[in-house]
């Protein structure tokens, strides 16, 4: 089971901030180690858990990159048409067979081995045919159309470094060095619950005052794009008993539990009181906007993520803090996401000292990208979520925004598949 490195801190009095949290949750996750063998069909967002060094040259011989004719540069004229006589054929897995002579051209196509003998291509659209030759004009380079043994991966070279992500190119490569399956950490296994009394399954009839939960289901969904494997816990009512027993089932048998709701200071709040019961609380009070409720703490040793209720908070905390404290639990070597730079296109009345994720469109305008504010952005707005592109970071040192001013954006595509 995954452990919290240490649990012998609570938190103080003030709103932590991004950073200090993302600190703690650095320095308190202890990734999991056990590796597995994933055949490639099922990698496709596991941690690899060990460097992939190649084998072999990648491609494994020198072939050509166009259909065309096979030459040795040194035959051609440089200042006029050299013609040759074409005296054999390579075409992708039937090699010539033999080395060529001085003064002959080889038919060849693209991913053919290139012929001993040959080292530049001529691609056939550059080329007079004639009966038996084929006549070729001056100028072109030494090595031109030739694709080198190893030139896009060398034998002994790293391919895939431990603790990537794996993609679908990455797959292509490890495939394209004849690897099946990959060593990968153990996925981890998350579970997943909603809390509120008035929260209800989608699908079912939905009483006055009641919602349909929308968290766990967009919760799940991010969780399986980074590679969980997600136990869904329902829902649980605002009875500290009810919680109490969920989280204590939950913590065995899994590397991490996933809430939303119920962590506001509210009475009907006890998502804190039961963590703290059954283990420990190590923050709930973040100096961001949306989501300033996020609780991290432990339950029976495996850390537990306490999101707020509110969809929009719940997408954001989950970028912000849950994505990079998933990545790092499950053994990544990198969980920050990359940030583009925009114009925004929008005022903003910011209070310095807290961090704000504003929820915008991206529009080109000339040579600029320009982030347009979504128009509402209450933290229940969920179609603001969908239909923006992303967050602008507004720091704490930054007060009220200027439009035109250059700021920080988070694409949603960086982070949420
Ligand atoms: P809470 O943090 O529990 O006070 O919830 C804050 C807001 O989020 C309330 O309006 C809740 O009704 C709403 N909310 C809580 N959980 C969910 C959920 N699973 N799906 C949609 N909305 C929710
Ligand atoms: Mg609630």
């Amino acid at each position: 089971m995954t452990q919290l490195s240490d649990d012998c801190f609570a938190f103080g009095g003030a709103l932590l901030t991004v950073d200090a949290a993302l600190a703690q949750i650095e320095q308190r996750v202890v990734p999991v180690v056990e590796t597995e063998m994933a055949p490639l069909e099922a990698a496709r967002g596991r941690i690899l858990a060990r460097d992939v060094v190649a084998t072999m040259n990648l491609p494994p011989h020198a072939n050509s990159a166009v259909d065309g004719y096979a030459i040795a540069h040194a035959d051609l004229m440089p200042d006029r048409e050299t013609a040759l006589p074409v005296s054999g054929r390579a075409a992708a897995g039937h090699p010539l067979g033999r080395p060529v002579e001085r003064g002959e051209a080889i038919r060849i196509f693209t991913g053919a081995p290139m012929p001993e003998g040959t080292d530049t291509v001529m691609m056939q659209e550059d080329c007079i045919v004639e009966k038996e030759r084929v006549r070729l004009k001056p100028g072109i380079r030494k090595g031109a159309n030739r694709r080198h043994a190893g030139e896009d991966v060398a034998e002994g070279t790293i391919a895939l470094a431990a603790g990537r992500r794996l993609r679908a190119p990455d797959l292509g490569l490890a495939a394209a060095l004849g690897h099946r399956e990959l060593p990968v950490f153990r996925a981890l296994r998350v579970a997943l619950l909603s809390t509120g009394d008035e929260v209800r399954e989608p699908g079912t009839a939905l009483p006055s005052g009641a919602i349909y939960d929308a968290n766990r289901f967009m919760l799940a969904a991010l969780l399986s794009g980074l590679g969980c494997e997600v136990s869904d816990f329902g829902i649980r009512p605002d009875r500290e008993a009810a919680l109490t027993d969920t989280l204590a089932a939950a913590s065995a048998e899994h590397d991490l539990i996933v809430t939303s709701g119920g962590v506001s200071t509210g009475e009907e709040d006890y998502v804190k009181s039961a963590a703290e019961r059954l283990g420990s609380l190590y923050f709930w009070r973040l100096a961001i906007k949306p989501g300033r409720p996020v609780a991290l703490g432990q339950v029976g040793g495996i850390p537990l993520i306490g999101l707020p209720g509110n969809p929009v908070a719940v997408i954001v905390t989950f970028v912000v803090l849950a994505r990079p404290l998933i990545l790092r639990l499950a053994g990544a070597a990198t969980s920050a996401p990359r940030l583009f730079r925009a114009r925004a296109g929008f005022v903003y009345r910011k209070k310095p000292g807290r961090r704000e994720y504003v929820r915008a469109s991206l529009q080109r305008d000339g040579d600029t990208v320009v982030a347009v504010r979504y128009p509402r952005d209450g933290a229940g707005i969920l179609s603001s979520i969908v239909q923006s592109d992303g967050l602008a970071i507004l720091y704490e040192d930054m007060g009220d925004l200027a439009a035109g001013a250059m700021i920080d954006f988070l694409p949603f595509a960086e982070v949420i598949g």
